[in-house]
């Protein structure tokens, strides 16, 4: 199995910079791997193209000592394992070019970060569903795919075309988006894991997915053969990746789609009359949080920990734990928002990435929720899990949950009547339906509940934010639990 990856730009040597693999290093550097065995070389080395070589030799003996071999008799000891691109391949990767996969490089920090002209060829591999699949996967990514059929037998040119082809793609693009296509795609086209798939893989293709895999057209064939077609991992790769923040766009290589799509939940609120109204519904849920009584406090879908920053000065609140699926966003409340906090405050709040259509027991127990200008993001079909999860199983005593007022769309110049305030928003409610499904959700799940106001608020369309607090209801009071 042998990968090649070529620069073709100057100076071209810099590839070994960018790999951590140097090319002036005499012969093959080997990296021992638990099947077989890895080798880097440069079979190219000029001032305007360099090509470096991966060769991935898979011992098969070791392959049939594995558990669970195969299910023909023989399949053990005659099978194209060895020899096509697969998942050993995407280990051997993350092995040999880690810190390039993660978009590393000591050295050369601005190359690594920046588009180049690249070019990647496997020999070989085999494309369950054909070049059809294979096209399918990788040019919406967009590169310039070129595929070499070869001969199931040389000999037999009446046989035609065996399944295995020698796979092109060339495009302008960082290294590390290049490495994560492979990572990911190689296992797709393939279409047979070598290893038990778990949560742990749900993970890995959410990291090495992160910033193409949401908008990729094939998502869910991706995620669905990745995951070995197991339903409740894929659905749940599936949920954490549409519920992730949008990639910011120069992570995005070559798809342009992605360009321009907001990452701040801010910018959203960019054509909205009032500066400063997410300050303003922010200041109205701290206020309802403290007059609720509550001590241990929830964000679901904290974001950027803005709600977060503003609530650990509060001494009323002694634990603040921000949930979200974005990993990104997780990050930026820590390192950014969060950071500059005094100890004592920081050390009261914790970052969770969980999905908040499913039920989680580290969220049980709580004071209360807020759930601020989240709603709105999650597909009407999970909102049922959704409502479940946070009413029936985490329980907070109080839920404060806001979203935009459909109505007061009108207010906002620029919106046409049947556009959403953003691009993420799967729907926006009027006042009626949310008070609506407010009603509908306390009733089921026995809590009280009433309507607030934040922000601006109009005397004919109402306010630009609308915001209801649950209280549960059949329960003692906080003090009492204690
Ligand atoms: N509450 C924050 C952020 C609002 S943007 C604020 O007011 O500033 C919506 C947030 O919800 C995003 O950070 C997004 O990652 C998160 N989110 C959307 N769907 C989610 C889901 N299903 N599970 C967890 N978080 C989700």
């Amino acid at each position: 199995m042998l990968l090649t990856i070529t620069l073709a730009h100057q100076p071209a040597a810099d590839l070994g910079f960018l790999l951590h693999k140097n090319p002036a290093r005499p012969g093959a550097q080997t990296f021992p791997l638990a099947f077989g065995q890895a080798r880097v070389f440069y079979p190219e080395v000029g001032t305007d193209r360099c090509t470096a070589a991966l060769l991935l030799e898979v011992d098969p003996i070791r392959l049939v000592r594995r558990p669970g071999g195969g299910d023909a008799p023989l399949a053990p000891y005659v099978n194209d394992r060895p020899y096509v691109a697969s998942s050993f391949l995407s280990v051997a990767l993350a092995a040999v070019f880690g810190s390039a996969l993660a978009g590393r490089s000591g050295e050369r920090p601005a190359l690594a970060a920046a588009p180049l002209p690249l070019a990647a060829r496997v020999a070989v591999v085999r494309a369950r569903g054909g070049e059809e699949v294979l096209r399918r996967l990788f040019q919406p990514l967009g590169y310039a795919v070129a595929v070499e059929p070869h001969p199931l037998d040389p000999t037999r040119p009446d046989w035609g075309a065996g399944p295995y082809l020698t796979l092109e793609l060339r495009g302008d693009i960082r290294l590390r988006d290049l490495l994560a296509h492979l990572y990911v795609l190689l296992p797709v086209l393939d279409d047979e894991k070598h290893y038990w798939v778990g949560d742990d893989e749900v993970a890995k293709l959410l990291r090495h997915g992160a910033g193409w895999l949401a908008d990729h057209p094939e998502r869910e064939l991706i995620a669905s053969r990745y995951l070995k077609r197991r339903r409740p991992l894929v659905a749940d790769a599936l949920a954490r990746l549409l519920a992730d923040a949008p990639p910011d766009a120069g992570s995005a290589g070559l798809a342009p789609a992605l360009a321009g799509r907001s990452p701040d939940p801010d910018q959203e609120r960019a054509d909205e009359p009032r500066p400063g109204l997410h300050d303003l519904r922010l200041a109205t849920v701290h206020g309802l949080l403290g007059d609720a009584g509550a001590r241990r406090v929830l964000d679901l879908g904290c974001g950027e920990g803005k709600l977060l920053r503003l609530l650990a000065p509060d001494p009323r609140f002694t634990e603040i734990v921000g949930v979200d699926a974005s990993t990104r966003s997780l990050a930026l409340a820590r390192d950014r928002t969060l950071a500059p906090l005094p100890e004592a405050q920081r050390a009261k709040i914790r970052l969770l990435q969980g999905a908040l259509s499913y039920r989680d027991r580290r969220l049980e127990g709580f004071d209360a929720a807020a759930v601020v200008e989240v709603v709105e993001h999650l597909d009407p079909w999970r909102l049922a899990a959704f409502e479940r999860a946070l009413f029936e199983f985490a329980r907070p005593v109080t839920v404060v949950v806001t979203t935009p007022n459909r109505d007061a769309n009108a207010l906002l110049p620029g919106l046409g009547p049947a556009e959403l305030r953003h691009r993420d928003h799967r729907f926006e409610w009027t006042r009626a339906e949310f008070r609506a499904w407010a009603a509908a959700v306390a009733s089921r799940f026995d809590y009280g509940v009433g309507s607030v106001a934040l922000g601006f608020e109009d005397d004919e369309v109402g306010p630009l934010t609308q915001g209801a607090v649950f209280t549960a209801l059949g329960r003692a009071n906080k003090d009492d639990r204690r």
